[in-house]
């Protein structure tokens, strides 16, 4: 979508730092970090919230789940653990409107989120 900045990272017109790619599925460091590891992971296809998901997404967004877990295991977090949450729309702070999993680790994190 041509005026999504995830859309653009995914076909490398603007930069990040990459740490995951296969055909469905991106992740990427968050510009803003939040935590000592802050990831986000996206998928290609451009869907803006989980309202628009459709029965075909499904696979991709169990895609996601995997990337996260493989990414994980490569970081050496197996032991530690980490987070994966998304916020869908406004009350939950949705700045950008393609779908996308904050992967947070590193450090204690508090529950609940504010
Ligand atoms: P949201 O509030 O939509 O759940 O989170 C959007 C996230 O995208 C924020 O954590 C923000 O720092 C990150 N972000 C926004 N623009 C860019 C960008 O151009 N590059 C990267 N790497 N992250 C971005």
């Amino acid at each position: 979508m041509q005026d999504c900045i995830f859309c653009k990272i995914i076909n490398k017109e603007i930069p990040a730092e990459i740490v995951y790619e296969d055909d469905n599925v991106l992740a990427f460091k968050d510009i803003q970090p939040a935590a000592p590891v802050h990831l986000l992971f996206i998928p290609k296809k451009h869907i803006p919230t989980f309202f628009d998901l459709e029965p075909e997404d499904s696979k991709v967004m169990g895609e996601l789940q995997r990337a996260a877990a493989t990414v994980a295991r490569d970081m050496g977090l197996s032991e530690k653990g980490f987070r994966f949450v998304s916020n869908c729309m406004e009350d939950a702070g949705q700045l950008v409107f393609h779908i996308h999993y904050h992967f947070l680790a590193g450090r204690q994190l508090q529950w609940p989120p504010g």
